[in-house]
């Protein structure tokens, strides 16, 4: 795989398109030591973004919530958005949008730091291996907690909310899973490393925890839509570790992971059954509805 900063093409960078090897900042970025940074992930399906809008509504609730303001219109950064992906032609890939606190000052506090603003995009196929989409992964239970709603900004995508999942990540991989699932505060199960969690009951419903100390994914909103319109009952409520016996299917949602089915958690193991495909049909369906209609 060729490392991301060895690519080519053009970065939106501050408002210019930069070169793709040349966007750079200094090791002494505040956003690099303090954490104050904060992304967004999209994907493009056939040469259209998907749910750009809420995108980047995200993208500046991550900001205010981080108190970073983004020296630009929102307007402003889908037009940028827009045409990054048109001038790196991607077809089906992932777009990312970045903010940060500059090098001005180097301590705590950082009023006077430049805001930087990147976007960059790359032509990029399944997050999981693409056998996995059918097969399901498996996931193990972190040691690491979301931390509870009073501790961070937990309702955005701001880097030092990562710091858990990374580690997570790594023992999950060191163990022979592909994803780790996290408890949050009180327990009570929350989401994978970067994808929100779904189960099956027994009689065809879904289940799903109450986004209240974790990201509420913009693809999970799609797919508790998806389910509504196909009649399926959805519970969003709390849900404790003891439940995962009583569960026949599991699976997971997000702009990277799509529609994952789980197969396994720890001794736990789930079918990926009909309900769960065809939730993934359509999905895929529904975000290249454009081009098809
Ligand atoms: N939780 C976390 C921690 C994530 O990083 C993501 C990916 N953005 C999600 C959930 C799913 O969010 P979305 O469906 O908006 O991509």
């Amino acid at each position: 795989m060729i490392p991301y900063d060895k690519r080519e093409g053009k970065i939106w960078y501050n408002n210019e398109l930069v070169d793709w090897q040349e966007v750079k900042l200094h090791a002494l970025s505040h956003g690099l030591h303090y954490a104050s940074f904060v992304f967004e992930g999209l994907r493009v399906y056939d040469g259209e973004i998907f749910k750009l809008e809420e995108h980047t509504d995200r993208f500046y609730h991550s900001a205010k919530r981080m108190d970073i303001k983004i020296p630009y219109s929102k307007d402003e950064i889908n037009k940028a958005t827009k045409k990054i992906v048109s001038v790196q032609n991607v077809q089906n890939g992932y777009i990312r949008p970045f903010a940060w606190r500059g090098s001005e000052m180097m301590a705590v506090s950082a009023q006077q730091t430049k805001i930087h603003v990147a976007i960059a995009t790359w032509e990029w196929g399944s997050y999981f291996d693409p056998k996995l989409k059918t097969e399901g992964i498996k996931l193990n239970i972190s040691k690491w907690r979301r931390p509870s709603p009073d501790t961070i900004p937990w309702d955005t995508k701001a880097s030092g909310l990562y710091m858990i999942c990374t580690l997570s990540k790594h023992e999950a991989e060191r163990d022979g899973y592909t994803d780790s699932l996290m408890l949050d505060h009180e327990g009570n199960v929350a989401e994978a490393t970067g994808a929100n969690i779904f189960f099956k009951d027994k009689n065809g419903e879904l289940h799903t925890p109450i986004p209240d100390s974790f990201l509420d994914g913009i693809t999970r909103r799609t797919v508790i839509e998806i389910a509504k319109s196909k009649n399926i009952k959805i519970n969003e409520r709390k849900i404790s570790l003891d439940e995962l016996s009583n569960f026949a299917g599991c699976f997971l949602t997000g702009t990277a992971a799509e529609v994952t089915p789980v197969s396994k958690i720890i001794e736990h193991n789930y079918k990926v059954c009909n309900l769960i495909l065809d939730l993934s049909t359509s999905y895929d369906k529904l975000v290249r509805k454009k081009k098809a209609a």
